[in-house]
């Protein structure tokens, strides 16, 4: 396969593309982007790298992390994790409260900000230095021992936290918070501020698409583990849009609001794309755009 042509031939075909697509508002210090950045990169199982456009720039990871934080807490919980939350799309927006007042304060995914939530709880329980040990992971995972939080976008989300705030008040109510609830908001507004480029996000998510072993070979969960939790990203990963990703892209991944996505062909390839102009449901548009024109192109999607 022609990797390096195929993302010529996106980039240039994006470029003719009317874009309509804004920055996220909900975290103001995310609103200082350059609104017209562009990177992609697909890192392959047999070694290759292939960046395009803005792929060696850092840039909030924000949600795309709940993939991340997911699979270190099964790692170590295993099936126990699906006890406080859900395995089912949500089918609403993924900062809604209504859902979990009439299911009794279980989220329906771990994608969903109440769900990362539960997660970020159970990791801050199980790690001695949570922020610390969660950072010393995805180092690991990525191969990149500079990745680190942008405590600006932290602070950022800590000023403007009150519907998370209250989503983790909401959720401590029916005993779905184990730790103080200012404690694990900390590390969720930390997890989501980790910055990455999209070469770093595409070899961090490798092991998605290598049964379970990052580039440099560690075992980081079994096959079973991680066919599972590519199975939820595919139709979790895309906010209230995961149908539409599944039906145009073909691949599992998981997106975030600083304009991120991970995608991943088991076996075959893992694509990071970034571009902060969102759609109206949250996803990055010409990230979405770029992925479906990788699948058609390559004809290598899931389906
Ligand atoms: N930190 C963001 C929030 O909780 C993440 C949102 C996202 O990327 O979906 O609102």
């Amino acid at each position: 396969m022609k990797y390096e042509t195929i993302l010529q031939e996106i980039y240039i075909e994006l470029k003719s593309l009317s874009i309509t697509g804004n920055l996220t508002t909900s975290i103001p210090e995310l609103s200082k982007v350059n609104p017209d950045k562009f990177g992609m990169h697909i890192s392959t199982i047999d070694g290759q790298d292939f960046g395009i456009g803005d792929s060696n720039e850092k840039f909030s990871i924000q949600s795309v992390s709940k993939a991340l934080t997911v699979a270190l807490a099964f790692s170590f919980l295993d099936e126990e994790i699906w006890k406080r939350v859900g395995v089912e799309p949500s089918g609403s927006s993924f900062n809604s409260l209504i859902q979990l007042e009439y299911e009794l304060g279980i989220p329906r995914n771990p994608f969903i900000n109440a769900g990362a939530i539960v997660i970020a709880d159970m990791l801050v329980t199980h790690l001695e230095n949570p922020k610390q040990d969660f950072l010393d992971f995805i180092r690991m995972i990525s191969g990149s021992p500079t990745i680190d939080f942008n405590l600006k976008v932290a602070q950022s989300e800590k000023d403007t936290r009150f519907r998370n705030a209250a989503l983790t008040n909401f959720l401590k109510s029916f005993g779905n918070i184990h730790n103080d609830v200012e404690t694990v908001l900390d590390f969720y507004f930390h997890q989501c501020s980790v910055e990455m480029t999209c070469k770093e996000l595409a070899h961090s998510f490798f092991f998605f698409a290598n049964e379970g072993k990052t580039k440099a070979g560690v075992q980081v969960l079994t096959q079973s583990q991680v066919k599972r939790l590519n199975a939820l990203m595919q139709t979790c990963g895309f906010y209230d849009e995961s149908g539409e990703f599944t039906y145009r892209v073909g691949l599992p991944g998981k997106s975030g609001i600083g304009g991120g996505i991970a995608a991943l062909f088991p076996k075959n390839f893992v694509v990071a794309t970034w571009s902060p102009r969102l759609n109206k449901k949250g996803n990055s548009e010409l990230g979405m755009n770029a992925l479906e024109l990788l699948t058609t192109k390559t004809g290598m999607s899931v389906f």
